[in-house]
């Protein structure tokens, strides 16, 4: 059995990795689990939003593909692929693949087909596989995960996200993603939102509306999991609303 793929998309600092790390949290607290959680952004922050330490990213790994000797034999994309099991950080109701930067690296790319075939040896060991991204619509080109149940696009409530959500919504439309598998999820919303404006604006189902949270914002000042936040804060309860609305999608 193949697990529902969500992919989080959207442009820097929407709120990516917030929702990814909420929305993790209530699917396994649904019972839906385990999840496995990918970080595909080479600024590893999910791990923080969980509440996990990473002893090691996918990001290491390739580094010591190129500075450590390989067993005889084997290319460094199969020691890669030999090696990357081990980067799995396990918790409880889910596993974290990070992709990483390693320490101390300027430059940094993890091949991305690389990382789709390491999520594709495991995916069937999980009942979700939720990908967090990097910010921008590269990815989606790149295809970390090809053709995911769900793509659900993070905007904040201003025209100028609106407009970038378009922009996902149609490159992801090139690449040959079904309309009916993205959503829109509009965050930070302070005044609420004119839903019909909206979805015109971005020519996409707006899934949920999750609220400016001082919850998070205080979490995330005082270096804390986000996961930490109340049961009952708005946002966490936004999310948990969105988990529910995306299993009837999966
Ligand atoms: P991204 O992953 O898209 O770059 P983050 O999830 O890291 O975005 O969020 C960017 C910033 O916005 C963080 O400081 C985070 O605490 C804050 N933030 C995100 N969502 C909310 C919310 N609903 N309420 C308050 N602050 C939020
Ligand atoms: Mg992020």
């Amino acid at each position: 059995n193949l697990p529902c793929t969500i992919v989080v998309s959207g442009k820097g600092g929407t709120g990516k990795t917030t929702i990814t790390a909420l929305l993790i949290d209530a699917l396994i607290a649904a019972g839906e689990r385990p999840v496995l959680a990918v970080d595909a952004d080479p600024n590893t922050n999910l791990n923080e939003a969980l509440g996990i330490a990473l002893e090691e990213t996918l990001g290491n790994v390739r580094e010591k593909a190129f500075t450590e000797s390989i067993p005889p034999g084997m290319d460094r994309t199969g020691y890669i692929k030999f090696r990357f099991h081990r980067v799995l950080a396990e918790a409880e109701g889910f596993d974290l693949l990070a992709m990483g930067r390693p320490e101390g690296s300027g430059c940094y790319c993890f091949p991305n087909a690389l990382l789709s075939e390491c999520i594709g040896t495991l995916e069937r060991d999980y009942r979700f596989v939720v990908v967090d991204s990097e910010a921008g619509m590269e990815h989606i080109a790149r295809g970390t995960v090809k053709n995911p149940d769900v793509l659900l696009i993070v905007s904040d409530p201003g025209a100028r996200g609106i407009r970038t959500a378009r922009r996902i919504r149609e490159i992801a439309g090139t690449l040959g993603l079904a309309q009916d598998r993205m959503f829109l999820c509009v965050n930070r919303v302070r005044d609420g939102i004119n839903r019909e404006e909206t979805e015109l604006g971005t020519v996409l189902p707006l899934i949920a509306t999750v609220p400016e949270d001082p919850a998070v914002e205080q979490a995330d000042l005082a270096g804390e999991p986000i996961v930490g936040i109340p049961d009952s804060s708005p946002a966490r309860t936004a999310v948990r609303e969105l988990a529910e609305r995306l299993l009837d999608a999966c």
